[in-house]
């Protein structure tokens, strides 16, 4: 039963630098927990936190799991709905963070998003169900207790996609504490 250790928080760009996310290192942690749970199988759900005042950085402050009716195979998840509209109710009231995406894991493989990933941001993002221009992806792939990697992208409502690198300052230290190595890091 070993404590993870600490995570950090990761700071992530896109190239032109219109966008910007920092996940926290709690939100982090309890991804890598719930996908070392998960073992074999996906896993995932939802990022809460909020924007900066400009819009332009999104603070994920918090990853849930993927609900007590969510179906995983091995490649897909079907997340559960039921609870999550109370849980970002119970947020929003507390002003504690609001909807900012999605995340899930792709076991022993690499973090790219599949075309499904694709199309499913991209309905998010044109939803009016999410309140959520801007959703974010991020992916875990690999071993959570081990060489795991992480992407992340953003879609827009206009159906743009960017994806979003590593700050390099950042992915060095991960790189130090032996805890997560970063796809497409030089
Ligand atoms: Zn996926």
């Amino acid at each position: 039963m070993g404590r993870p250790m600490r995570v950090d928080d990761l700071w992530f760009k896109s190239a032109d630098r219109m966008f910007e996310v920092r996940l926290g290192g709690a939100a982090l942690e309890s991804m890598l927990e719930l996908c070392r749970r998960a073992k074999r199988l996906e896993t995932g759900g939802v990022l809460i936190g909020r924007y900066s005042s400009d819009h332009r950085v999104a603070h994920v402050d918090v990853a849930t799991g993927p609900g007590s009716e969510a179906q995983a195979g091995e490649t897909w998840l079907v997340r559960g709905v039921r609870g999550l509209q109370k849980l970002l109710d119970a947020f929003w009231i507390q002003e504690r963070g609001y909807y900012v995406g999605e995340w899930h894991f792709h076991p022993g493989s690499d973090p790219s998003p599949s075309g499904r990933d694709v199309s499913q941001m991209r309905s998010i993002a044109t939803s009016d169900c999410y309140h959520c221009p801007e959703p974010l992806l991020v992916i875990i792939g690999g071993d959570p207790n081990g060489a795991y990697s992480l992407h992340a992208e953003v879609h827009t409502r206009t159906g743009c996609r960017a994806t979003l690198d590593a700050s390099s300052k950042d992915a060095a230290a991960a790189h130090s504490s032996g805890a997560a190595r970063f796809g497409d890091q030089e």
